[in-house]
This record gives C-alpha cells, sequence and structure tokens, in this order.
C-alpha cells in the first residue's frame, strides 16, 4: 500500500476543483543507460514510436477484475495515442531498470528490468471519498544523459469507477477515462513543474514566475503555438495555471487562455481536446521528436488578439467566451455547447472571470448515474443522452407532461448538421425516449421552433458556431478509440468508423465487453443481463440479493487500502 504515500504531482477532476499538486521537490533518481545510443552506435531505434510498459500487480491486489480491466483497456488505448506521434531521442536499447523512486520507499516486488521499453508505469488505485481527483501521476526516475523521465506512476481514485452494485462501464465512461489516462500519461512524460530545469537546453529565463506572480514557459515552439492561435506576436511568456499554493501549480494551461485543451487543470465536461500546444511542449523538452500537425482544433480564443491574451475576461467589449457574472438570465449552456445545467460562475482557478459551468458536470453526451432524477425528467421531456447529442436552449414538454417555466433551461438532442452548399442547417431529434420522436431543423441562428405534440419552444444556437465544435466520435470510438477531429485513434486490434471491428489475428485485444452482459445490439451496447444482474440503461447492475456479497468485498478492499 504504499504507492498511496508515493509521488503525486497532479491530478485531474470530474468536477471543478483545484488540482492536488503535491508540493515537495521531487528528488529525482538519475540512471544511467549503459547500453543508450551515441553518435558512434547504430541508430537502429530512430524513427520507432516511443514504447511503453506497466506494472500492474497494485491494481490486481484489489480482486475486482472489472476495475483492473477498464484502467488497462484506458491505459491501451492512451499509450496506443502517444504511439502516433511521438518518439524518444534517446532510447533504451538494453534494459529499462525500475529503480528506488522518490524517497527510496519502491517495494521490492516493483523494482526490476524491462526490455523495450522506454518509459514505464506503475499502476496504482486508492479510494478517495473526500476529494474530487480521478487519477494522478508523476515520474520520478530520470535517464542520463538528457535527463528525459523513465519511470512514472498513474495512482486512479475508486471513487471515480464504477460502484459496488455497477459491474459496467459504458462507452461514454470509457471516453471520459482514456482521456484522463491520456491528461496522467502527459504529465509523466514531460509536463511538470519539477522537470522543466531538465529540459534540453533549458535556460532560467525560460520558466519560473513573472513579476506579476504568474508561472510561465518561455519556449520557442510553445510561444510560436499561442502567437498564432491567439493572433497576437507580443506574446512572450505562455502563462500556465497559478493555483496561489506557493507556486507549485504550473503543471497545466492556464483554463482562462486555454479552456478546452486537455491539459489544463480541470475538465468541466468531456468537451475537451488534444491541442498542438501539447505537441509544442513535447518538442521543447528536447526528450522527443512528435509529429507536429497530429492535434485537434481549438477554438476558445482563437484570434481573439492580445487584448484577450493578456486581459482575458476584462477585455472589452467582453470577449465571448466568458459571462457575465451580474446576468443570471442567461443560456444555461457551456462554450461547447457539450452539457446542460450550466451557470456563469468563477472557479477556483480564475477568481475574477465568469465562466460556464455545469452543475455537477452533466454532459449530454452520455448518461452515467441511471437513477439521476433530473436525467430521468428531461428524458421524458424529449430528451435524449446520445454521442452525439449536445445542449439546446428548449423548454419542450410532451403535451399532457408537467410544463417547464424556464426559458433558459438546456435540454440534450441528438443533432446532425447538413451543409448544402454555403448554407448550414441542424437537424434535431425530439424524444428519442418517448412515444412521440419529431425531427426538427434549424436554418438560423436564434430561430425560435415549435414542436408538434410538444408544448414549449427550442431556441435554435449560432449554427456555424454549434457546427464547427464537434468533438465526438460515433459511440465514443465504441470506448476503445481516442476521438481527434472527429476520427478515432482506435487501440491496436480495433478499426473501423467507432472502432468496432475487431481484427483477431493483432494481439492485444481489449476485453472490453460487460462480463455479465450476454446480448448486445449494434451499436455495442447491452440488452440482456445474465442471471442475477438486471438491465438498467445498457449496464448491468447486480439484484439486491447478490448486492450483500459484494458490498463484503468493497469493505474488505477498504481495509487493504486504510491499512
Ligand atoms: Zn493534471
Amino acid at each position: 500500500m504504499l504507492l498511496i504515500l508515493l509521488l503525486t504531482i497532479s491530478n485531474i477532476l470530474a468536477n471543478p476543483v483545484l488540482d492536488k499538486i503535491n508540493q515537495r521537490e521531487i528528488k529525482i533518481i538519475k540512471q544511467k543507460n549503459n547500453k543508450t545510443e551515441n553518435e558512434d552506435s547504430h541508430r537502429n531505434l530512430q524513427g520507432s514510436s516511443i514504447r511503453f510498459s506497466y506494472d500492474d500487480q497494485e491494481l490486481r491486489e484489489y480482486n475486482n477484475t472489472l476495475h483492473t480491466k477498464i484502467i488497462l483497456n484506458a491505459l491501451k488505448v492512451a499509450f496506443n495515442f502517444y504511439e502516433q506521434f511521438v518518439q524518444v531521442k534517446n532510447p533504451i536499447l538494453d534494459e529499462l531498470e525500475v529503480q528506488d523512486c522518490y524517497f527510496g520507499a519502491l517495494p521490492i516486488q516493483f523494482k526490476k528490468t524491462i526490455k523495450n521499453s522506454d518509459m514505464h508505469f506503475i499502476l496504482g488505485l486508492t479510494l478517495d471519498i473526500n476529494e474530487e481527483w480521478i487519477a494522478k501521476a508523476g515520474a520520478c526516475s530520470l535517464l542520463y544523459p538528457d535527463n528525459r523521465p523513465i519511470v512514472g506512476f498513474i495512482i486512479y481514485n475508486l471513487k471515480f469507477l464504477p460502484s459496488q452494485d455497477k459491474v459496467s462501464f459504458s462507452n461514454f465512461e470509457y471516453d471520459k477515462l482514456i482521456k484522463v489516462t491520456i491528461h496522467e500519461i502527459f504529465h509523466a512524460l514531460v509536463f511538470s513543474e519539477s522537470f522543466y530545469k531538465y529540459y534540453v537546453n533549458m535556460t532560467p529565463e525560460q520558466y519560473g514566475t513573472n513579476k506579476d506572480g504568474t508561472p510561465f514557459l518561455a519556449l520557442p515552439e510553445i510561444l510560436s503555438f499561442a502567437q498564432q492561435h491567439f493572433g497576437c506576436s507580443q506574446i512572450t511568456q505562455v502563462y500556465l495555471e497559478e493555483s496561489g499554493q506557493q507556486g507549485t501549480a504550473g503543471s497545466h494551461w492556464r483554463k482562462s487562455l486555454f479552456y478546452q485543451d486537455l491539459m489544463t487543470g480541470y475538465i468541466l465536461a468531456s468537451d475537451v481536446t488534444w491541442s498542438g500546444i501539447n505537441n509544442a511542449l513535447l518538442k521543447d523538452s528536447g526528450w522527443y521528436d512528435v509529429k507536429m500537425d497530429f492535434h485537434d482544433r481549438l477554438f476558445w480564443g482563437k484570434n481573439q488578439g492580445c487584448d484577450f491574451y493578456f486581459q482575458t475576461c476584462k477585455a472589452q467589449p467582453r470577449p465571448k467566451e466568458f459571462c457575465d457574472l451580474q446576468n443570471n438570465q442567461q443560456p444555461k449552456i457551456g462554450f461547447n455547447y457539450e452539457g446542460y445545467n450550466f451557470q456563469c460562475q468563477k472557479t477556483l482557478l480564475d477568481k475574477e472571470c465568469g465562466f460556464q459551468i455545469s452543475q455537477d458536470n452533466k454532459s449530454c453526451y452520455g448518461r452515467v448515474d441511471m437513477f439521476n432524477n433530473q436525467e430521468n425528467i428531461m428524458e421524458k421531456a424529449g430528451s435524449s443522452f446520445e454521442w452525439n447529442s449536445k445542449g439546446v436552449t428548449s423548454n419542450l414538454s410532451p403535451i399532457g407532461s408537467v410544463a417547464f417555466t424556464d426559458t433558459y433551461q438546456a435540454q440534450c438532442y441528438p443533432q446532425k448538421c447538413i451543409y448544402n452548399g454555403n448554407k448550414i442547417s441542424v437537424e434535431l431529434t425530439i424524444g428519442s425516449k418517448t412515444n412521440i420522436i419529431q425531427k426538427v431543423t434549424c436554418e438560423e441562428d436564434g430561430q425560435i421552433l415549435k414542436v408538434e405534440g410538444y408544448n414549449g419552444e427550442l431556441i435554435c444556437q449560432k449554427i456555424q458556431d454549434f457546427c464547427e465544435q464537434q468533438f465526438n466520435c460515433k459511440n465514443h470510438c465504441g470506448g476503445r478509440g481516442f476521438c481527434m477531429n472527429q476520427k478515432c485513434i482506435c487501440a491496436k486490434g480495433y478499426s473501423g468508423e467507432d472502432c468496432s471491428i475487431i481484427n483477431f489475428d493483432e494481439i492485444q485485444v481489449l476485453d472490453i465487453l460487460d462480463p455479465f452482459c450476454t446480448i448486445y445490439n449494434d451499436k455495442n451496447e447491452c440488452i440482456k443481463c445474465s442471471e442475477q444482474f438486471t438491465l438498467i440503461g445498457n449496464s448491468c447492475y447486480m439484484n439486491t440479493s447478490s448486492k450483500a456479497l459484494l458490498i463484503k468485498y468493497v469493505l474488505i478492499g477498504l481495509y487493504l487500502i486504510l491499512y
């Protein structure tokens, strides 16, 4: 259980809560790479992808095969993601040595030598009921001569894994966990305040805290990205997140500037994207060769100029990215139209700017809690939580049901953008979960639609914006891939638009299906569970009679952690 005490540099959150960052200085153990490449040897690994390895002993101790499976599946998708565009400049030719780490307390069973790996992760699991972090990560061993990290940790919080009576994991939940895992791996690879001084050719002027107390990085590739993205050539420092705690933040992009990027300090809903600034940082570290065009789009602040960069929400007039804290008459929808129940509020990470933040991190892209009353009510009113659903301002409800009065509320409707020459329109499907299914089309921004069979009205979004900001892939890539530029990067062994084609001859096929599901539909959603399990939504839940036994297991698990 020692891993719980080990290095915790950062984490990521389900809800808008600050990252928990370890304030202690990391003790770096430097290793010698006996057979590392040098000028004279054959550069036989040059041009090959980064190679990862992992140690799941700690996970397996929990005896929860579902948790182990979920984490390993997410990890494999995340490794595959990095393999697509990252190469190490100084690959390990012989064996990677996992030695003492941090304060020298790495238990003996984790110490080993590993072949064919450039970066090794030790996986851990802990239960932190009171905190809102999903996972934490860090690295502790650096390799001579270029000081690249080679051993890291990822620790997951049991609180965000399926509860004791839910025994399956949806594509939507996989999608989130994959994003979290990619985020954590990035901290261990490159984005940690304690690493900056080890970057190749780093000078003291290129990182630190400026005279305003803002942590920054000033490296060529990230500066070039920021200057181009914001359309401001005067940017000489890329500002990092500041948590106000003795400068220990500084391992994330600033939320108010890079809102949608996966490497900001917290994720509000699932609409986050891998932007080019992350590729730029990997390259700037000097440790990696990187495919620079392998990234998604970033709309937040794009071409908004120097005022946006330097003044954010205080720029005049206030940029569209920020909301008015004084005005509670605003649509309850976020910047990306990703969810519902949004509200304009200040965040812990930026005490001055108003952001549209979803209460309880509610997404239109999928349901996690089938007992959520609000979502049940929304479904009865015409909402549906599908991979392609988005938030639309609407108080529609079927005639004869209880009418909604809040004209600013959002509903979640499956949507499709239709391109016809220069004209874009949005087709919305109302009532998928009811027996009054209606398709309506938004042709103009702000158009007000009445729908046959429904009370209330629907207000169309800004169509171009709505259609441009698409970050989801079909069926959330079946839980087997990462969605980038609306295309799935499928894990090894899978292919197709939603990674649903299984290539059995490739090894490493993910064991992703619910062990308690007996029949799936063509979307790979469970429609029938085995005996003793009940289907709720598309997940199998244990029948009440079997629950007692499982709770006992959970308690044993808890005891182990606390010990
Ligand atoms: Zn983080």
